[in-house]
């Protein structure tokens, strides 16, 4: 399916059965939404190839909107990054996906890492570092269980300061992964610069795998570069064995994508897990 534009004009169209209400509405309704407890975080598998084991999970935030149901993360964090709501809403997701993780590990949950996705203006925060630190303190989970997300894009901010606020994110114990790799415009030497660990291949390169495309030959290249640069490689968007079976035959480390699960409600994600015996 085609992916909805990261443009304002189309926020709530056309999956909006409701006539779409002004921007400063949705803006209005948007910074009551953190308050009114109307966000909500999915949770999709992260599986090893070689062990079938979950080895993470990725968060991801939806709004549960009263009156217009669920609204895809696509249709709000770009209105969100534009007038700043980013701020509080990417806190409340770090802070409930540590929560989370926390209660499935004292729920007897074989230990996994949640992934949370961070926004670059929030990773731009003067003050990010101290911020996830006290998100970790507040709920207890050790930060080797987290990893953050974050795009390309960071490598278009000043390099200097990018490297600083990663090594003290990594003095944590976090862990960092490229979302979307393969789909900016940066130059890799960041590959080289960044502490990072892990590289998410983009879903666009793994939807034609088998199709005796070019997509096979970017993907296995950077299956390739990432294991020659010890650095991890998730597949995203797996969506039937075939496409498993040529990430496994490739020595991609993890797949994630619908075909072992979509992104779930926390009850429902519980019932793929298993606990420590
Ligand atoms: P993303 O980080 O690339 O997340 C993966 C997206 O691909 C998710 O869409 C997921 O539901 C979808 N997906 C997973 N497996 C498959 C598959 O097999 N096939 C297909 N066709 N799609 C699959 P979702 O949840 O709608 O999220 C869209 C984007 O919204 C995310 O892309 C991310 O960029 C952003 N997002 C989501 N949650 C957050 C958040 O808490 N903070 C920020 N800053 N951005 C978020
Ligand atoms: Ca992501
Ligand atoms: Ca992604
Ligand atoms: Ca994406």
């Amino acid at each position: 399916a085609k992916e909805v534009s990261r443009n304002k004009y189309e926020l709530f169209a056309p999956t909006m059965s409701v006539q779409a209400s002004g921007r400063l509405t949705i803006e209005q309704e948007l910074r009551k939404a953190v308050e009114r407890d109307e966000l909500v975080l999915h949770y999709q598998p992260q599986v090893q190839l070689q062990s079938g084991l979950i080895t993470g999970v990725e968060a991801l935030v939806r709004w549960q909107h009263p009156k217009r149901g669920m609204i895809p993360p696509a249709e709000f964090i770009p209105l969100s990054e534009e007038t700043g709501m980013i701020i509080p809403i990417g806190e409340w997701v770090l802070r409930t996906a540590c929560r989370q993780n926390k209660a499935w590990q004292e729920a007897g949950y074989a230990p996994m890492r949640v992934a949370v996705n961070l926004s670059v203006y929030q990773f731009k925060q003067p003050h990010i570092v101290h911020t996830i630190a006290e998100i970790l303190h507040e709920t207890g989970m050790d930060a080797i269980y987290l990893e953050l997300e974050i795009t390309e894009s960071i490598a278009m901010q000043n390099a200097e300061q990018v490297i600083i606020t990663l090594e003290e994110l990594k003095q944590l114990g976090i862990q960092i992964s490229i979302d979307d790799f393969g789909t900016g415009y940066s130059s890799l030497s960041y590959l080289r610069d960044f502490p990072i660990n892990r590289l998410k291949i983009d879903r666009s390169f793994v939807n034609d795998i088998t199709n005796g495309k070019d997509d096979a030959v970017i993907a296995t290249s950077i299956i390739a570069m990432a294991k020659n640069l010890n650095l991890e490689v998730v597949a995203e968007g797996v969506e039937n064995e075939q496409q498993l079976q040529f990430l496994k035959n490739k020595g991609c480390n993890e797949m994630q994508g619908y075909f072992f699960s979509k992104p779930l409600p926390a009850e429902s994600l519980s019932s793929l897990l298993s606990k420590v015996t």
